[in-house]
């Protein structure tokens, strides 16, 4: 499931699953209910702030990253990413997908706030 998020991602696509319970997740077992029970899809490309940090230090191996700034995104249908964006956004902001980021961090999804 990793490759795949990571391949779609970097074609400009969150895919992820929708579980029985009505939740979004991007795991293939639901962290909510436990449930193995979830179909694939696409998921909207905006949403807003829920919290947002900005990492001054990080731990030694990606010390050459810092400082970034991470946030966690409620997504238009529920669903919550930790996601990487590039300038500081304040909590509430409407954010959209805009492409992903390879680092010593791995991949991230980069998120930047809309209307600029
Ligand atoms: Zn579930």
């Amino acid at each position: 499931m990793y490759r795949e998020f990571v391949e779609e991602a970097k074609k400009g696509r969150i895919v992820g699953y929708r579980c029985e319970c009505g939740k979004h997740t991007i795991r293939e077992i639901c962290p909510f209910c436990g449930s193995r029970d979830l179909e694939k899809e696409i998921e909207p490309e905006e949403g807003r702030v829920i919290t947002c940090t900005k990492i001054f230090v990080a731990p030694k191996e990606f010390s050459s990253e810092a400082p970034y700034t991470v946030a966690l995104v409620e997504l238009s249908n529920g669903m919550r990413l930790m996601v990487r964006v590039e300038r500081e956004v304040e909590i509430g902001k409407e954010v959209r997908f805009s492409g992903v980021k390879e680092s010593a961090l791995g991949l991230s999804l980069l998120f930047e706030a809309k209307g600029r």
